[in-house]
C-alpha cells in the first residue's frame, strides 16, 4: 500500500465512554498523520504520538497513570524499531515525565534492552531527563480508583468496572508505516490498579506487549499483562503473519482468539502488516482505538 498509516490505541476496558476520548484520539492522529506525511520516520512518529498520549490525563501512562498498592506511580514502556529490531525499554519507572522517551533513549544510547527501576532513573538523570514529583502524575480519578480498588482488595485493568461505575481510561500504544514501508511500535502504561512488589506487565516486554519487524508487522497490545506475557502475544501475532501469512485483521482476530482460549484473556491488540493493513480485535467489551492513512481517519472502540 502506497503512503502511510498510523493507529494508535488508548486501553480496552468494559467501562468506557467513547466520546470522552473521541476529540483527543482524533486530534492526536490528525498530529502523527501529519508528521508522517512530512517524511518522518515510523520510529520518531510512534515516539512522539505517544509522549502526546502520555501527557494527556485521559490514559493510563505518564501523567495520569493508575497508582500502585502503596500509592505510588510506577510506569512501564517500551519502543521498537521494525527495521533492525532495535528495541528499548524503561520499567518500574518513577518521576519520568515520558517514559516512552526514556525507552527510546535506553535503545538509542545504552548498550541494553531493558533497564528497571532506580537503575533506569539514574541513566535517564545521566541523560538528562528531568525527574518530576508525584504530583506532576496524580489525578484525582486515578486517586478514587485507587481506594476504591483498596476498599475491594482487587487488582483491576483501568478501564474494568469492578470496583465501581466510574469511568477509567487506559494504557497507550502507535504503531506505523512510514513512506518508505518502515514500521515502528510503541506501548506505555501505569500498569494496573493496586499492583504490588514492582509488578510489571507486558506492556514493556518486547514480543509480550509491542513489537515491530519490516518483514511481517507492528503490534500493540493492552490488557492484562499476565496473560499476554503467557502466550508472548506480540510476537505471536508476528509469527502467524511470517508463518501463516493471514491478513492483518485475521492475525489480531487470531491472537485474540488464542489469548481467550488459551488463558482466559481480557484485552486487546492493534497491528499493521508490512503492506499497510490495519487489523484490531479485543476480547473486552471496548477498545479505544483508531487510525490515519493519507486519506483516511477513523475512531473506533
Ligand atoms: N497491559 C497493561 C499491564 O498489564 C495494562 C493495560 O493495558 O491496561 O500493565
Amino acid at each position: 500500500m502506497k503512503g502511510y498509516q498510523l493507529m494508535i490505541h488508548g486501553g480496552c476496558g468494559d467501562n468506557i465512554n467513547p466520546d470522552k476520548f473521541h476529540k483527543t484520539l482524533e486530534d492526536i492522529l490528525i498530529y502523527g498523520g501529519n508528521l508522517l506525511s512530512r517524511n518522518l520516520s515510523a520510529l520518531d512518529v510512534v515516539e512522539k504520538v505517544s509522549v502526546e498520549l502520555e501527557n494527556s490525563t485521559l490514559f493510563n501512562a505518564g501523567k495520569g497513570s493508575v497508582l500502585t498498592h502503596d500509592g505510588e506511580i510506577e510506569m512501564d514502556a517500551a519502543i521498537m524499531d521494525g527495521l533492525n529490531l532495535n528495541c528499548g525499554s524503561a520499567l518500574c519507572v518513577q518521576g519520568i515525565k515520558n517514559p516512552i522517551s526514556l525507552a527510546r533513549r535506553i535503545m538509542e544510547k545504552s548498550e541494553h534492552v531493558i533497564l528497571s527501576g532506580k537503575g533506569a532513573q539514574e541513566f535517564a538523570k545521566d541523560f538528562g531527563f528531568k525527574i518530576y514529583k508525584k504530583d506532576h502524575f496524580l489525578t484525582k480519578e486515578r486517586i478514587m480508583q485507587w481506594e476504591n480498588a483498596k476498599k475491594h482488595n482487587k487488582v483491576v485493568l483501568d478501564h474494568s468496572n469492578n470496583t465501581n461505575n466510574e469511568e477509567k481510561f487506559g494504557t497507550i500504544g502507535a504503531i506505523a508505516r512510514d513512506n518508505k514501508g518502515n514500521l515502528a511500535a510503541t506501548t506505555s502504561t501505569g500498569g494496573i490498579v493496586n499492583k504490588k512488589y514492582n509488578r510489571v506487565g507486558d506492556s514493556p516486554i518486547i514480543g509480550a506487549g509491542v513489537y515491530a519487524d519490516n518483514e511481517t508487522c507492528a503490534v500493540s497490545t493492552t490488557g492484562y499483562g499476565e496473560q499476554f506475557l503467557k502466550i508472548v502475544a506480540a510476537k505471536h501475532a508476528s509469527d502467524i503473519i511470517k508463518y501463516k501469512s493471514l491478513s492483518a485483521q485475521e492475525t489480531a482476530n487470531e491472537t485474540i482468539k488464542y489469548l481467550v482460549t488459551k488463558v482466559k484473556g481480557l484485552g486487546g491488540i492493534i497491528i499493521i502488516d508490512k503492506f499497510g493493513n490495519f487489523g484490531s480485535a479485543f476480547s473486552t467489551k471496548k477498545m479505544i482505538h483508531g487510525y490515519i492513512t493519507s486519506n483516511k481517519i477513523k475512531i473506533l472502540t
